[in-house]
C-alpha cells in the first residue's frame, strides 16, 4: 500500500502516520522531519532550508523532490509506505507520479484530513516535541507526566519555532495557496478519499484502518 497523508499543519497526519507505522509496520517519510534532521545536521539541504521553515514558507520544489524521490527509491519494494508532507505543491505531485511511474508503483490512495481552522489552531500552538526521539505531546490534551521531559526517553520538550501563532498563519495561508489544489488533483485521478482531521486520534484511525482494508480487498 502506498499512501499520501494529505491535510494542513495540524490535521494529525504526523500521528495518523506514527499510529500505522506501530501498527502496521507501514514506513513512514515525512518530509518535514527529514528537513529538520537536514538542517540540525547543518547539510547542505539543511543549510538551504533553514530559513523558509523558520517564516513557515514552503522549500524550493527542486530541492524537496529530489531529496523525497531519493528516499523513496531507497525502500524495499514489497513494503507499504506513506508520504507525510509530501507533495505540497502539484508541480512536487506530478514530479512524484513521474518517479513512481518508472518503478511501476503508483500511489494507491491519498488521504485528505479535512480539518477546520480552530482545531488546527489549538493542536499547533498546545504541540510539544521531545529533542531527542521525536515523539509528540500537547500543552493541553496530551501532557507529558512530567512538565517539559518526555515520558518514553526523558528527553527535552520544546516547541517548534514555526509552531508560534504568527508562523502557524503563514503556513495555513501557503497551504490554502500552494496545497490545496493537491485536492482535485487527485480526487481527478480517482484516488482521493477524504477523513475528518477534527476528530481524535483514535477514531481517525479507526476509520483509516476501515478504508486500508477496504482498499486492499479491492486490489486482492
Ligand atoms: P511540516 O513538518 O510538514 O509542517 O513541515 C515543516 C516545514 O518544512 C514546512 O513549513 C516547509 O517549510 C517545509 N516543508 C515540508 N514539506 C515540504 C514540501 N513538500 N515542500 C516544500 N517545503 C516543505
Amino acid at each position: 500500500m502506498r499512501i499520501v497523508l494529505l491535510g494542513p499543519p495540524g490535521a494529525g497526519k504526523g500521528t495518523q502516520a506514527v499510529m500505522l507505522e506501530e501498527r502496521l509496520g507501514y514506513i513512514h517519510l515525512s518530509t518535514g522531519d527529514i528537513l529538520r534532521s537536514n538542517v540540525k545536521k547543518g547539510t547542505e539541504i539543511g543549510n538551504k532550508a533553514k530559513s523558509f521553515m523558520e517564516k513557515g514558507e514552503l522549500v524550493s520544489d527542486d530541492i524537496v523532490i529530489e531529496m523525497m524521490i531519493s528516499e523513496i527509491r531507497s525502500l524495499d519494494k514489497s513494503k507499504s509506505f506513506m508520504l507525510d508532507g509530501f507533495p505540497r505543491t502539484v508541480y512536487q505531485a506530478s514530479k512524484l507520479d513521474e518517479a513512481l511511474s518508472k518503478v511501476s508503483m503508483p500511489l494507491d490512495m491519498v488521504v485528505y484530513f479535512k480539518t477546520s481552522e480552530e482545531t488546527l489552531m489549538f493542536r499547533l500552538t498546545g504541540r510539544r516535541i521531545c529533542r531527542e526521539c521525536g515523539a509528540n505531546y500537547h500543552a493541553v490534551n496530551m501532557p507529558p507526566k512530567k512538565e517539559g521531559v518526555c515520558d518514553k526517553c526523558g528527553g527535552e520538550l520544546y516547541q517548534r519555532k514555526d509552531d508560534k501563532p504568527e508562523t502557524i498563519k503563514k503556513r495555513l495561508t501557503v497551504f490554502d495557496s500552494q496545497t490545496k489544489d493537491l485536492i482535485a488533483y487527485y480526487r481527478d485521478k480517482g484516488i482521493l478519499v477524504e477523513v475528518s482531521g477534527d476528530l481524535g486520534a483514535d477514531e481517525v484511525y479507526e476509520k483509516l484502518f476501515g478504508i486500508i482494508n477496504d482498499r486492499d480487498k479491492d486490489r486482492s
